[in-house]
């Protein structure tokens, strides 16, 4: 798909569903990854409005500031992102921005090395919103990503995907027979749940 074609199709699943923080996250990481970061920067504050919870967000974010030359700024989220990360065990994240604070020669903030929280008995340390809350009976399907999904997340974020993913299939209207449908609705999936 050309560029301008995918920023258009979130750009209108960003004003259709406003509170939907995946339309926003998506628009912001295409005008990022096609160079248009001043764009990028309200997408990405937006998803950290609506979840601030999803550690990729902020050295995202971050990394368009750096691009802005908006180095105090980038630093702060950068350090924030690292905070997120460190309580919800995201480790590629955590360590990208580790990396990205000592590159810019700011501090490392102390809670990097913070150990994570206890998870009982059919509980989940859920990577969506960080809390450790009810783990769904069983993968919600047979593929690799469903064993994933009931490793790293909790019944209440599955349901709320599910209400979320008949609007993604609606706004792009994406056929689910095409296989190349289902990529980018399992993409889509593995952003929102935050995989
Ligand atoms: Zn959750």
């Amino acid at each position: 798909m050309a560029d301008t074609a995918r920023i258009e199709q979130f750009r209108k699943m960003a004003e259709a569903d406003p509170e939907n923080e995946l339309g926003h996250f998506s628009l912001g990481k295409a005008y990022l990854d096609t160079g248009q970061s001043s764009l990028a920067i309200p997408c990405f504050g937006r998803v950290i409005e609506l979840n601030a919870n999803i550690a990729k967000v902020y050295q995202l974010l971050a990394a368009a500031l750096l691009k802005e030359n908006r180095r105090p700024e980038a630093i702060a989220q950068l350090c924030r992102g690292v905070e997120v990360a460190a309580a919800h065990g995201d480790l590629a994240p955590k360590n990208e921005m580790i990396r990205m604070l000592k590159e810019l020669g700011a501090p490392v903030p102390e809670s990097a090395a913070a150990p994570p929280q206890p998870v009982g008995q059919g509980q989940v340390l859920c990577s969506r919103c960080g809390r450790v809350g009810p783990q769904l009976p069983s993968p919600p399907f047979s593929k690799d990503l469903g064993r994933e999904i009931h490793e790293k997340i909790c019944a209440d974020c599955w349901r709320a995907w599910i209400a979320m993913g008949t609007k993604v299939i609606n706004e792009l209207r994406l056929p689910l027979s095409d296989p190349q449908a289902q990529k980018i609705f399992d993409q889509h999936m593995r952003e929102f749940l935050n995989l």
